[in-house]
């Protein structure tokens, strides 16, 4: 193609997408406030709180590689019966491990994590390397269980290079540009350490209290610990802390007993890594604009993320100021306590995706033939196509059904080479038949060598709703990375 005739073709195409650069999605929630005083209401504010309603501490356990079947369920099982919960931090997944595992945790109050495909050490591998293991990795825990994966932990907690002190960074911007956005390390500041913003990148304080012979005295002095350092508001992650295992242990009956001893605190928050991320970050990205009030009552906009977006659906606790007696968001009435704190719920229909599939574009293949579905959404096929002469990624979908889907949130994701990182766009809606080829020009390149060896990976998410409620198809693509000539 002519480089005119491309202008023409990127100037067709932004006529129907608007990219929206890497920010969060956003929806609007209506609340309106009702106070003692029209002083009051006049006067009145909102502001997010750190934790939900009436918690102080947010305590969440890590467990990382897929563990055998039975161990797997037997860990989700101790931790429900002693009222905690896991998140399990996963390498290779299959269909089946999807179903007769990651089902099962998630049923148990669990999430999952992603753990990179092959548990590498992340520092000696290549930089395209590091997208895809932590990329292809995401994409197949999600699709095998059908559940959203926000979080990661680090294979044998490496990301240190005594040759490439960039290591770090280049690490948390593939975590970044891969959907991930926060899990626990032995580090209270690992978003400093990857180079991100403690607002972007949310950790945990985690400890280890002996894999193979858990130890009460360890349990008891690592939270004395970690709840001194939340008491001072010392911690870069907010007030997270993790107990982190692996499966080593002979039997899990020791192991219940010494988490029994620090069960049902009525201030601490049991929660699973992807909860408290999708907390926090609604916490620092939800904008409360007052609109105005009339009599006693102040009437709020609530900007927040959409679920989708988040991971999880948990929803953000609100405290309202001086002489709040009620609280009503878009209709529903919510309940106010003494300190006039309360907790806003996602709109009903703000649905996480329950139905996530995947298609490789096996060949980098052209054309309609390329086009593949998932057995999982089978009314909407996609290939995605690199095409490195041009810069240029190109994502075909198409609706096979008889019914209308959308709208279409897209999520492109580009190896570091890339400057652009993350690209968002929506579409309205995809018609019954209707076929769509979106073009997404790939922008400036870093031009540093390194960014260039071995294979590239590319995806795109493809966020969308039909008949049947919320979905997700990640559609994937590679292609042998540019061999630079040597002169
Ligand atoms: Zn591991």
């Amino acid at each position: 193609m002519t480089a005119k005739g491309w202008m023409a073709m990127t100037t067709l195409a932004a006529a129907c997408w608007t990219a929206k650069g890497e920010g969060w999605r956003t929806y609007e929630q209506t609340l309106t406030l009702t106070f003692e005083s029209e002083a009051q209401a006049r006067d009145a504010a909102v502001t997010a709180l750190p934790l939900p309603v009436g918690k102080k501490v947010a305590f969440s356990t890590r467990w990382d590689d897929s563990s055998p079947e039975a161990v797997a369920v037997a860990k989700a099982a101790v931790l429900a019966e002693y009222g905690y919960k896991g998140t399990f931090f996963l390498n290779k997944v299959d269909p089946a491990y999807g179903e007769n595992v990651i089902r099962k945790f998630l049923a148990k109050g669990c999430s999952a994590g992603a753990h990179t495909a092959t548990h590498p050490f992340l520092p000696r591998i290549d930089h395209n390397a590091m997208f895809q293991e932590v990329l292809a990795n995401r994409i197949a825990i999600e699709s095998c269980g059908d559940t959203c994966v926000s979080t990661f932990t680090l294979p044998y907690r490496a990301f240190t290079s005594e040759t490439d002190p960039d290591r770090p960074r280049a690490i948390g911007e593939c975590l970044v540009r891969a959907g991930l956005n926060g899990g626990p390390e032995h580090f209270a500041d690992s978003a400093t350490k990857f180079g991100r913003s403690p607002r972007e990148w949310i950790g945990a304080l985690e400890f280890s209290i002996d894999d193979r012979n858990p130890q009460l005295d360890k349990f008891e002095a690592n939270i004395a610990r970690g709840l001194k350092a939340i008491a001072g508001n010392s911690l870069e992650c907010g007030p997270h802390l993790a107990l982190g295992t692996h499966n080593w242990q002979p039997d899990l009956k020791a192991f219940g007993e010494i988490i029994g001893t620090q069960a049902n605190h009525p201030d601490w928050w049991y929660c699973n890594a992807n909860e408290y991320v999708a907390y926090r970050l609604q916490m620092f990205n939800t904008a409360i604009v007052k609109k105005g009030s009339s009599g006693k009552t102040a009437i709020f906009a609530i900007a927040r993320p959409e679920p989708f977006e988040l991971g999880d659906c948990v929803p953000l606790a609100l405290r309202a100021s001086a002489g709040a007696r009620g609280a009503v968001v878009d209709g529903q009435t919510l309940t106010l306590d003494a300190a006039r704190d309360f907790t806003l719920p996602h709109a009903a229909a703000r649905q996480l995706p329950d139905r996530i599939g995947a298609v490789h574009n096996e060949d980098n293949a052209e054309g309609e033939g390329a086009l593949k579905a998932d057995s999982t959404l089978p009314a909407l096929q996609a290939a995605l196509h690199v095409d490195l002469a041009r810069n240029a990624l190109d994502l075909q979908i198409k609706n096979v059904s008889q019914e209308s889907l959308g709208p279409l949130h897209l999520t492109f994701r580009l190896p570091l080479k890339w400057k652009r990182g993350v690209v968002k766009g929506d579409l309205a809606s995809l018609k019954p038949g209707e076929i769509r080829k979106i073009p997404l020009a790939l922008g400036d390149v870093e031009t540093d060598a390194r960014y260039e060896a071995g294979t590239y990976y590319f995806a795109a998410q493809c966020d969308y709703g039909d008949a049947a409620g919320a979905a997700r198809l990640h559609a994937t693509a590679s292609v042998a990375a540019q061999v630079r000539t040597i002169e």
